[in-house]
């Protein structure tokens, strides 16, 4: 015991000494290896702005008021440290403000960061960058860094931008989209310096797939679910034209590309060649830039094989009628461009035309049916009013989708109780109107249909208040109405009362003749189809098989 006793005193003298010793030696080290702390102010030295002084941080403490001012509730934490954090490292690195861009904001975000109280992990994080970004727009708007061609260049129309969706008569939830949507790309379009005249659909392209770390003011200052592609194409689309009819942008420039050129000249081929009509050519148009982009742009190195793929690998949701649409574009589109010498004649055979399915009778519905549906439109609302008048027109009149949709309102003769149809191709009829038909459709006019200069007879129930873009949107409104009265024993599209009508009249004893020209077929051969409603009738009135008489 008492040996370990002497031992302790000695013991700590001898550590005492090693100490000193270690001390004594590592004071002779290059100040750099003992700690980072002490190698940044070696290399703070070296660079520009070698004052000691520390930087300022009234920048940061100005943001935050205007963030506070602006309604930030959130953690404003993240955007005080992201602020005095990026403040600092400006200070370190020498730069000055006036010179920060995005180019700065990204070396910043990879910096490897050993500033004292920051961390390198919560540099990393998206929110980080979007509070950088975020002071780095409020410091442009005070002026303190300069933007060439002015930091509100785009910003300064979205007050007017906000105006002209109200007064378009957009709804509260749809004109708020819009209008974050047009901030969105705003903020963006201002911090990638993307401020040029010509915001082309590349751009808007490039907006739409970005991955949103855009300093935009959020709810609460997190960062909300990032916006769909869907909804920013949309919205960057529609404030872009705004813009241009404001001549902010300049006007679409359409691409010299000889694909453009190509499309022109088959518009033109089957206006003049084929005499087709402008629905027509927009459709043929439509389903060829569809596809085109999946061929060579050279039509001469087509082959049989991509020609068939076209045709082939479609998506499985796509019905046979549209199979058969692609087949009757493509063939007209070989013939075009055979036609102009651009591709080898012969192809235009490698795809088969498309036939009909069968010459069986076309789907339709009982007569008690189609009441039941006409009952089934509520006409308390202003869609349903509307949406009666349509359904009427098209079991009452059979008329086409496309003659609803193409309807305006000088087709309805109201002094001799007329409607003039435009009918399929360029021949245009007059039809009487019945009762129940016109007295919907005054129902519409007056109750339903929203006050605007268009002359199309159906528009749009919400705003913008515009015709619908196709004929295609007649038919989504027949399977809306079917489905909400839950009828579904009829076959969808609007095309089934066309038929009914046509199998209905013949039922009660109409001829085909007349059938031909309530349906205002152009040929005979078309209104054949109807004969073999007669079957059934026919088998009612059919003598039996003298099976067992005898000879
Ligand atoms: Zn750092
Ligand atoms: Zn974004």
């Amino acid at each position: 015991m008492g040996a370990s006793s002497t031992i302790g005193p000695l013991f700590l003298r001898f550590l005492g000494l090693l100490l000193d010793i270690i001390f004594s030696w590592l004071a002779k080290l290059p100040l750099a290896f003992l700690s980072t702390r002490r190698s940044y102010h070696l290399t703070a030295s070296l660079s520009p702005s070698s004052d000691r002084r520390p930087p300022d941080y009234t920048l940061a403490t100005r943001f935050l008021g205007h963030l506070a001012k602006n309604g930030l509730t959130g953690d404003g934490r993240v955007h005080k440290s992201a602020a005095r954090h990026f403040l600092f490292w400006l200070h370190k690195r020498g730069i000055a403000l006036s010179s920060v861009d995005e180019s700065i904001v990204q070396r910043f975000r990879r910096h490897r960061c050993r500033c004292p109280r920051y961390s390198a992990h919560q540099l990393s994080t998206d929110f980080y960058l979007s509070c950088t970004r975020r002071l780095v727009r409020h410091l442009e708007d005070a002026g303190d860094i300069p933007v060439a061609g002015g930091a509100g260049y785009i910003d300064a129309h979205l007050n007017d931008y906000a105006g002209d969706l109200i007064g378009e008569g957009y709804s509260q939830v749809t004109w708020r989209g819009h209008y974050s949507e047009a901030e969105h790309f705003s903020a963006w379009l201002r911090f990638s310096r993307q401020l040029g005249r010509d915001i082309d659909d590349r751009v808007i392209e490039q907006f739409v797939q970005h991955r949103c770390r855009c300093p935009i003011t959020r709810k609460r200052a997190k960062l909300a679910e990032p916006t769909g592609q869907k909804h920013r194409r949309r919205g960057a689309r529609h404030f872009v034209g705004f813009l241009r009819a404001r001549g902010v942008l300049q006007p679409a420039v359409v691409s010299e590309a000889s694909e453009d050129h190509r499309i022109e000249a088959f518009r033109s081929w089957l206006e003049r060649q084929r005499g087709a009509t402008a629905e027509t050519i927009r459709r043929y148009v439509h389903e060829v830039t569809r596809w085109l982009c999946k061929l060579p742009s050279d039509p001469a190195t087509y082959d049989a094989a991509m020609l068939r793929d076209i045709v082939l690998k479609q998506p499985q949701s796509r019905s046979r009628s549209s199979v058969r649409i692609t087949v009757t574009v493509l063939r007209a589109y070989l013939r075009f461009l055979s036609a102009r010498g651009e591709c080898r004649p012969e192809l235009a055979y490698v795809v088969p035309p498309a036939r009909r399915r069968s010459k069986k009778l076309p789907r339709h519905a009982a007569q008690t049916t189609i009441e039941r549906i006409v009952a089934s439109c509520d006409t308390t609302t202003p869609v349903g009013i509307r949406d009666k008048a349509i359904i009427l027109l098209l079991a009452r009149l059979g008329l086409r989708a496309g003659d609803v949709w193409a309807l305006r309102l000088p087709d309805l003769d109201w002094a001799n109780g007329r409607i003039h149809v435009k009918g399929k191709g360029r021949r245009p009829s007059m039809l009487p109107l019945p009762q129940d038909v016109g007295e919907a459709l005054l129902a519409y006019l007056l109750q339903a249909r929203p006050r605007t200069s268009e002359d199309r007879v159906f528009l749009r129930v919400l705003a913008p208040f515009r015709p619908f873009a196709s004929s295609a949107e007649i038919a989504g409104i027949v399977s809306r109405v079917l489905a909400r009265a839950g009828i579904s024993e009829v076959p969808t599209g609007s095309h089934v009362f066309r038929h009914s009508l046509a199998t209905n009249m013949l039922r009660s004893g109409a001829s085909l003749d007349a059938v031909g020209t309530v349906l205002r077929h152009s040929h005979r051969s078309t209104t054949t189809i109807y004969a073999k409603v007669d079957t059934a009738m026919l088998q009612r009135v059919v003598q039996p098989w003298p099976e067992g008489a005898s000879c």
